[in-house]
């Protein structure tokens, strides 16, 4: 372990699992209750009251003891047929990964290539979905925020994309790096099933996956015949009725939960969504503070959850996360996929604050000068940001 390592915190800047807030981690530091006794059935009951706002969902939403992916292949099996024709984006390398767990499964993947650097295309989409008279899509996929990428798709103009084309496919959107950190309108934006993961926004570790369902994705499951039983929503949705789980829930996760959900409720989710916006504006600055350039290339797609940078012609990005991690002790987000080594992502999501993204972005400027790419002066642009908040800056290059 290197001297550096020794005293003070690491910062865990990757864009998830992100850091656990202590009230948190004292929350789920308790003795495992009976899973059949009241006091789990007011836990459970009480969590699925809280988890409405955050999803902006009033309809069921089921909690599995899974990794964002369960969720994902949730959301398929229990909706679509063999053979049933889905309509993804390739906005990076998670609506890649959700669109290989749709092939693997049996459906008939359309998906719209994209550059890793826009998020879905409404217009595509729009396209596509006119052009299918026969109805034959049946679902349209997308990833709300690429990780991979740090952009973010707008799903309201998805949704209108879909309506102008009257087509009557279920809209599904993964929310796992965006849920709790950018806002989300499950039922206004007219998703039918909402995927979630517990390990970002919701501040907990990893472990605890989400499906929100709307009427119409609840009808979609009464026909749905591609073969389901762990993830089938038929008995988790008793639990959001009754509290009553059909397998071992992962009681000390929702522990913690609870004491997350309340934590977004007290301080608001207007102003949690008003922190993230302020963080990603002063990371941005930052970027181009330092004349690095920002993966995304569309103002309007920005994620204020995280900040994907390209390193230099020449340069590898993942030396430059290896020192930083080496000197400063803090961990940033690797380039994946076709990114690998051209990129670092800085993860500002979850429970985060002004000294922490200061701390993170004199890390990520020492790091550049020790690993001598030619960069400017990043952190005084971005403080100012942070002191004076002036309004967004359309940095598109
Ligand atoms: N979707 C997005 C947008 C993600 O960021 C991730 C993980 O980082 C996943 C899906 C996969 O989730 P998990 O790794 O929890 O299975």
């Amino acid at each position: 372990r290197p001297v550096s390592h020794v005293s003070g915190i690491h910062f865990l800047q990757i864009p998830g699992p992100t850091n656990v807030p202590e009230r948190v981690l004292r929350a789920i530091d308790r003795a495992t209750i009976d899973h059949r006794g009241p006091e789990f059935q007011r836990l459970s009951l009480e969590i699925a009251c809280l988890l409405h706002p955050v999803f902006g969902a009033r309809g069921p939403i089921v909690i599995y003891p899974s990794s964002g992916s369960g969720a994902w292949e949730a959301a398929l099996v229990n909706t679509l047929s063999p053979g049933d024709r889905v309509l993804m984006a390739e906005t990076g390398q998670f609506a890649t990964l959700w669109s290989r767990i749709a092939t693997r499964l049996g459906l008939d993947l359309d998906m719209i290539p994209g550059d890793w650097r826009h998020g879905a295309d409404p217009d595509a989409i729009g396209e596509r979905l006119a052009a299918d008279t026969a109805h034959a899509i049946k679902a349209v996929a997308i990833v709300h925020n690429e990780t991979s990428t740090a952009v973010t798709s707008r799903v309201a103009e998805v949704r209108a994309a879909i309506d102008r084309a009257g087509h009557p496919a279920l809209l599904m959107v993964d929310t796992i790096s965006s849920l709790g950190s950018i806002e989300y309108r499950h039922d206004d934006w007219g998703v039918d099933v909402t995927v979630a993961g517990s390990q970002k926004g919701l501040m907990l570790p990893p472990g605890l996956a989400f499906n929100a369902i709307s009427e119409k994705a609840l009808a979609a499951s009464r026909t749905a015949r591609l073969p389901r039983s762990y993830w089938a929503w038929d008995d988790m949705l008793e639990s959001t009725r009754t509290g009553w789980f059909p397998y071992t829930p992962a009681t000390n996760m929702l522990y913690g939960l609870r004491e997350a959900l309340h934590m977004l409720d007290e301080e608001g989710l207007a102003n949690v969504y008003a922190r993230h916006a302020r963080h990603g504006e002063a990371t941005r600055r930052a970027v181009q503070g330092w004349g690095l350039e920002l993966v995304a290339l569309d103002p309007r797609e920005y994620s204020n959850s995280l900040t994907a940078i390209s390193v230099p012609e020449g340069f590898d990005a993942d030396a430059l996360r290896a020192t930083i991690l080496e000197r400063f002790n803090m961990s940033l987000g690797t380039g994946l996929g076709k990114l690998k080594g051209r990129v670092f992502r800085i993860g500002h999501l979850g429970s985060f604050n002004d000294l922490m993204l200061a701390g993170t972005l004199c890390g990520v400027q020492m790091g550049l000068d020790i690993a001598g790419i030619p960069h400017g002066d990043g952190v005084t642009p971005a403080l100012a940001q942070l002191t004076n908040p002036a309004p967004a800056l359309a940095l598109s290059r």
